[in-house]
């Protein structure tokens, strides 16, 4: 069968999260591994140009964007947790997730609508990405800069990336999950922010979440 692409493993990781009780990463990889009948051979295969193996990398990358698309929280780096989202969607699963499912998983979101009238909010599309790599500073693109009206609410965590926090709306108190990776697989240097527009429900899960003790202080400013 090979190694699976990481839109195939989407929907097989969202259920494995959706199993009940926190997963650890190492679990669903070996849930997933034998779900895909990989031999050992295939799961130590290693990218091109990349330090870990395929399959591994692979899995980082399906648990991220399932993140990103609201239905996997992560509250350390060592757990796939499903959310409230995640789990209506397990509840009448598609077929295949894939990326077009996960936009339209992140765009239907309820925000309220108190945003669209806000002069800072109105600024910012319900996701938001930037990218900078070292030596190609032409192709950089940034967050808008209406996103450093943002107040910092707290901290959430650092799962697969340097920062993960809870951003607020000054005008509007609309809620953002504000993530940044950096040099997180790829190795050089790669600069990644995306911020996500939140629902008042999913701002109350981040709000309640510990904070965790391995939180990367003092705070970068945005
Ligand atoms: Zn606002």
């Amino acid at each position: 069968m090979g190694i699976p692409n990481f839109q195939s493993l989407l929907l097989p990781m969202l259920r494995v999260a959706g199993e009940g009780q926190a997963q650890t990463f190492a679990q669903a990889r070996a849930r997933l591994a034998s779900e895909f009948n990989l031999t050992a051979a295939e799961q130590e295969e290693l990218a091109p140009s990349l330090r870990q193996p395929l399959f591994v990398t692979r899995i980082a990358w399906a648990a991220l964007y399932l993140q990103r698309a609201g239905l996997l929280r992560s509250p350390d780096r060592h757990h796939l947790v499903i959310s409230d989202r995640g789990r209506e969607v397990l509840a009448a699963p598609p077929e295949r997730i894939d990326m077009p499912f996960l936009e339209q998983c992140s765009g239907i979101a309820a925000f309220g609508g108190r945003h669209r009238s806000c002069g800072v909010c109105s600024q910012l599309k319900d996701r938001e990405d930037a990218f900078q790599k070292g030596g190609r500073e032409e192709e950089a693109t940034y967050l808008p800069a209406a996103s450093q009206n943002l107040e910092l609410v707290r901290d959430v965590g650092d799962s697969y990336s340097r920062q993960l926090q809870l951003k607020r709306c000054p005008q509007c108190q609309t809620y953002y999950l504000y993530q940044t990776d950096y040099e997180f697989i790829v190795p050089g240097t790669e600069d990644w922010q995306w911020l996500r527009r939140l629902t008042d429900a999913e701002a109350d899960e981040y709000s309640a979440q510990p904070v965790p003790a391995d939180v990367v202080k003092p705070q970068r400013p945005l």
